[in-house]
């Protein structure tokens, strides 16, 4: 699945145009990846997210899963810390890093 950075559309398929190149006297095929909507080449290759399965996203995760992630994991850090007297915000971090790895 695609999405155009242009306009914005999400399609299944990208209209495929074929440019035909001299690559070093060599007739080669080029094949482009064009929006079918407005014809830009700005494509970003997009899928459902892994966690809500609703939202497109270019990560695993998309922005707003990661959203609510971080602030679940920001409130079970914020009330372990109340107990335990330690800066755990980095741990934050490195949590949200790994899942969109
Ligand atoms: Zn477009
Ligand atoms: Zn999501």
């Amino acid at each position: 699945m695609y999405r155009c950075e242009s306009c914005g559309e999400v399609f299944e398929k990208a209209k495929e145009v074929n440019e035909p190149l001299e690559y070093f006297g060599q007739k080669v095929n080029m094949t482009e990846h064009l929006c079918p909507h407005c014809g830009s080449d700005d494509l970003a290759e997009v899928h459902e997210c892994e966690c809500c399965h609703v939202n497109l996203t270019e990560d695993n995760v998309c922005k707003e899963c990661v959203d609510d992630m971080r602030n679940m994991i920001s409130q079970m850090l914020a009330d372990f810390e109340d107990e335990h007297d330690c800066d755990y915000s980095f741990a934050t971090n490195l949590l949200i890093d790994t899942l969109n790895e």
